[in-house]
């Protein structure tokens, strides 16, 4: 049997072809993909700047997808045909130094669906049993797609020290920084201000409950700050430029912590004054992928507390999906998912 998929040749080179549909093992599924979403991973690999793993083309990108249970392997007990899936990309060995002490995340041999192996900008997709997730009856498959960036954003807050009546500032409203601000007041702060500089951003922010909406071009983010919080106790920087950064270890209040969640480039660099992070008690730290997460991004898509979709913005069919690598204007509104069927 054959399929479409969007296969990754090397830098800036992809391409829509016929392909093999994947055969199964016994444990096994074969799942229909019905959307899958554009990372901004998969558009650094495209680029050739290499995203979270090492990828050897040629590939068929893809990790953020949900999709309909097509065919199961023989000894598959955990979903049935028919079924509304979606896939961890992340399959970690359970054996290496790291898996058996709980940081799964730095599995020594990982197997990574889009990034290793074949992921889901096409048709089907082949996922072991144990990646694949199964969602309530009457979820929506759109909604599905978002367990991913979802599951990742999760690890994120996680990491970020929000109690009780935090006040957090978000920089970035793109779709992660849009989810992002959401967990945060999901994990109990009783202030998020968004600093983003697109007015239509800004406005959805607003309505998926930021307290406050900042633009730090035309404003001075610092002095709203001052004129309206008692001390910032996390920036969740998702923007991945450097100055950001910079700006977010300023911004930060005492004891904060700081969530470097925006990818940069390999080579970025930042200047940070070890003098701020002494007086200020700054715990500076990061986020890389989604361990022991997926489950609860389930939970949360479950509990419809959260809007995932609205970040939204375009959807596209497979044969228009290169034009959203090769076009930065699609990315810089929001979030591009592809439609399969
Ligand atoms: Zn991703
Ligand atoms: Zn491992």
């Amino acid at each position: 049997m054959k399929m479409k998929a969007m296969v990754y040749k090397g830098p800036k080179e992809l391409q829509i072809e016929e392909v093999n549909v994947p055969e199964i093992g016994d444990r096994d599924i074969l799942v229909k993909v019905k959307y899958c979403g554009v990372c901004g991973t998969d558009i650094h690999i495209y680029q050739g700047d290499g995203g979270s793993f090492e990828v050897t083309p040629p590939l068929i990108m893809g990790h953020e997808l949900s999709g309909i249970v097509e065919q199961t392997g023989k000894l598959v007990t955990k979903v049935k045909k028919g079924d509304l899936v979606s896939v961890d990309p992340n399959d970690m060995c359970g054996e290496c130094y790291f898996c058996k002490n709980a940081m799964e995340q730095f599995c020594l041999s990982n197997k990574g669906y889009g990034t290793t192996v074949d992921g889901g900008f096409a048709e089907y997709i082949v996922a072991g049993e144990k990646q694949v997730f199964l969602f309530r009856e009457g979820t929506d498959a759109l909604t599905a797609a978002m367990a991913e960036p979802l599951s990742c954003c999760i690890h994120g807050i996680d990491l970020c020290n929000i109690t009780t009546g935090s006040e957090v500032l978000v920089m970035g409203g793109g779709p992660i920084g849009l989810i992002m601000m959401q967990l945060a007041r999901m994990s109990g702060a009783a202030k998020v201000i968004l600093s983003e500089p697109v007015a239509e951003k800004r406005e959805l922010g607003l309505k998926l409950g930021a307290d406050l909406v900042v633009d730090p071009i035309k404003e001075d983010l610092e002095e709203v700050l001052r004129n309206n919080c008692k001390n910032i106790n996390t920036v969740i920087e998702c923007v991945g430029n450097p100055k950001t950064i910079e700006n977010a270890i300023d911004l930060a209040g005492k004891g904060a912590t700081v969530m470097l969640f925006g990818l940069t480039g390999p080579d970025a660099k930042i200047n940070v004054r070890p003098d701020v992070v002494f007086k200020k008690e700054l715990k500076i730290t990061s986020s890389f992928i989604n361990p022991y997460s997926f489950e609860r991004a389930i939970s949360v898509i479950e509990s419809g507390r959260i809007n995932v979709t609205d970040v939204i913005t375009d959807i596209v069919k497979l044969e228009n999906a290169i034009s959203v690598f090769e076009n930065p204007e699609y990315r810089r509104k929001g979030k591009v998912v592809v439609k399969m069927f």
